[in-house]
């Protein structure tokens, strides 16, 4: 790692000081999949998108993968296929990014936020339970960081309460829990390609399923809720289609679908990269007091989209606010995974949300840094962060 044939903008010309927290991979074999789109006949809806879903499907273990313009758009996608509409519920954990509400909120539904484990920064499955209510419709679980919820635990409240379970999979396409790989852990599962994540296709998304009806759900809102695609009507002989729902144009292009496939193939090689530096960060920040990393289980395979560290978790020693400024001064692109949803002006304005309301969200965004990790990092880079982090810290 990296391969010779690394394109990516900052590597090509004099290196970048400046080491990002995330950065995608692009090679010469990834571009030659684009452009070779480019001179075909479909630019969209063609076969580069079906032969994505199916490989995204196999990765998955599900019957369907339905491939569209994001992962905010899969999610909305998601709730559509539950017919989330105003009244609804539906429990998110405060600590992921703003889409996984936003996408409620979108279908008309109201994001409820649900604490979240202090030492996993995943959704509590207890805190979910607590917040049920003759109105509650769908739980999403966010995988934060990459690392896969408890799934059984959800499960148990959700089948309890006749609720479904979607998992927001975004950090952690190439992750597994108790040897399932993540997207079939869930009724419906959603992945995102910006470049930040696993794998990119620039923007895009993804929704993985076993059920039938859902699939066939997805496939008319992602195209303007038109009963029958370009394909069908061409294979009837027809011009006919019907609206039957509210659709969006959420398609995604074939150039897009090419540049996935190649990624994919990549993914495994790139996840086991990128346990090896979790490994490194882990073993080098043992005996750093005052820098914590969050705890992972162990029935769990960790895709590592992000490495978080918790800063001086107990005794106030060091300020996020002054590390995080001396990671930038040395050039480290440290980054903060989230801000909690709830604390955001628009749902405190809209949904009466605020301060207090999930105290340990709360408490760890107040001490949370990301580090660096993406496959192409070398040895180097992951010293480099190292000894900026002992600086920092020191
Ligand atoms: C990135 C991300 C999304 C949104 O994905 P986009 O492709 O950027 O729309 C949703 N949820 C989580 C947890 C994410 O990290």
């Amino acid at each position: 790692m990296p391969p010779p044939t690394c394109v990516t903008p900052e590597r090509t010309g004099s290196p970048s000081p400046v080491l990002p927290y995330a950065r995608q991979h692009i090679d010469e074999e990834d571009i030659a999949a684009v452009v070779e789109v480019l001179r075909s006949s479909r630019l969209t809806t063609g076969p580069r998108v079906e032969a994505f879903e199916r490989a995204v499907a196999e990765i998955a273990g599900t019957a369907h993968a339905v491939a569209v313009s994001s992962g905010t758009a899969a999610l909305h996608t998601a709730m559509a296929a539950l017919s989330i509409s105003e009244g609804d519920e539906v429990i998110v954990p405060a600590m992921t990014f703003a889409a996984t509400a936003n996408a409620v909120v979108y279908a008309g539904g109201t994001p409820i936020f649900a604490d979240v484990d202090a030492d996993t920064l995943l959704l509590d499955p207890e805190r979910v339970a607590s917040l049920v209510t003759p109105c509650t419709r769908a739980v999403i679980a966010v995988d934060y960081a990459g690392q896969p919820c408890d799934y059984d635990a959800l499960r148990a409240v959700t089948d309890r309460h006749d609720l479904a379970l979607v998992a927001d999979g975004c950090h952690a396409l190439g992750g597994a829990y108790q040897g399932r790989p993540v997207g079939g852990l869930a009724d419906l599962t959603t992945f995102s390609f910006h470049p930040v994540k696993p794998i990119t296709t620039g923007e895009g998304g993804m929704i993985t399923t076993d059920n039938d009806a859902f699939c066939r759900r997805m496939r008319q809102f992602r195209n303007h809720g038109m009963s029958a695609d370009h394909d069908q009507r061409r294979r009837d002989g027809s011009w006919i289609y019907e609206i039957t729902e509210l659709g969006y144009n959420y398609r995604i292009t074939d150039m897009q679908c090419a540049l996935g496939l190649r990624q994919l193939d990549k993914l495994p090689g790139w996840v086991t990269r990128r346990q090896a530096i979790a490994r490194q960060y882990d073993a080098a920040f043992a005996d750093l007091a005052g820098v914590e990393s969050l705890r992972v289980r162990d029935d769990v395979s960790h895709a590592w989209h992000l490495y978080v560290v918790r800063v001086d978790a107990d005794g106030g020693r060091l300020d996020r606010a002054t590390v995080f400024a001396a990671l930038r001064d040395q050039g480290i692109g440290v980054n903060v995974h989230y801000i909690p949803v709830h604390l955001h002006p628009f749902y405190l304005d809209r949904f009466g949300t605020g301060p207090g309301m999930c105290p340990v969200a709360e408490a760890a965004y107040e001490r949370i840094v990301s580090l660096p990790i993406f496959p192409a990092m070398t040895d180097d880079d992951v010293d480099r962060v190292v000894a900026a982090v002992w600086k920092a810290a020191g």
